[in-house]
């Protein structure tokens, strides 16, 4: 469970993050959604705890992970990380990418490897090497391999936006299966309005660093908050 509230950035006198306050619940995917430059990745790098904010606190399972005094590291705040650009281990095969960030005895590890690989349907390739793999199959292990520590929070940054066109709507469904049955609450940073209508339980709407709109996405496509809102999601396929 991950609780923003009234988190502020500002670069060089210009504020990018406004006044942005969120919950995302166990389980749930939120959808932080809205266009180029608005602010979505530099929220989502605060609260990974690899840039400060000016104001406002981050909590992640009820606890101060930070405010403006207080900071846990990055590694300490229960998070999982999947970028766009977030490579694999080239020297490391799929079964030692995903036990990388996995304490606790071989045979712990083994059992939690086996038991990802079998969710990202790729128990075939535990002994392969990355660039042996498809875009999307690395995708996947990339996923298992956030996830495998057991996160609280998955943040993901446009982690589709590298592959091929015709495979995203297959992956998105296959990381949502993933994500569902590992129960992981999971903010999800896209300028896509239809990946957001896909995969979110909850979008919100970001523009100019601010959150204008909320709700589930049936309401937001129904009911667009404003002229900006109805435009953004007017070329939806
Ligand atoms: P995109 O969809 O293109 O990824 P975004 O919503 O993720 O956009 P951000 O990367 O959060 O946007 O950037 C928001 C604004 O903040 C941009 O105008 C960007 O230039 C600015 N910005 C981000 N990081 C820095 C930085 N370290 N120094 C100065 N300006 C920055
Ligand atoms: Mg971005």
């Amino acid at each position: 469970r991950l609780e923003i509230r009234n988190l502020r950035r500002a670069f060089a006198g210009r504020e990018v993050v406004s006044d942005v306050s969120l919950k995302v619940t166990r389980g749930q995917v939120t959808c932080l959604l809205g266009p180029s430059g608005c602010g979505k990745s530099t929220t989502l790098r605060i609260i990974a705890g690899v840039e400060m904010q000016n104001s406002g606190e981050i909590y992640v399972d009820g606890n101060l992970v930070c405010d403006t005094v207080h900071r846990v590291p990055p590694e300490g705040r229960s998070i999982g990380l999947m970028f766009q650009d977030f490579a694999l281990f080239p020297h490391l095969s799929v079964a030692d990418n995903i036990a990388f960030g996995l304490k606790g005895s071989k045979s712990n590890k083994r059992a939690r490897v086996l038991d990802l690989l079998e969710k990202i349907d790729l128990t075939r390739a535990i002994d392969q090497f990355p660039h042996e793999l498809s875009g999307g199959e690395q995708q996947r292990v990339a996923l298992a391999r956030a996830l495998a520590p057991r996160p609280s929070i998955m943040l993901m940054d446009e982690p589709f936006s590298g592959l091929d066109e015709r495979l995203k709507d297959e992956i998105r469904d296959s990381t949502l299966d993933v994500l569902k049955a590992e129960g992981t609450a999971v903010l999800l940073v896209t300028h896509e309005p239809d990946e957001a209508m896909r995969m979110a339980d909850e979008i919100a709407l970001m523009r100019d660093g601010r959150i204008v709109q909320q709700g589930a996405p049936y309401n937001i496509y129904n009911a667009p908050v404003d002229k900006a809102a109805a435009a953004f999601f007017s070329d939806i396929n």
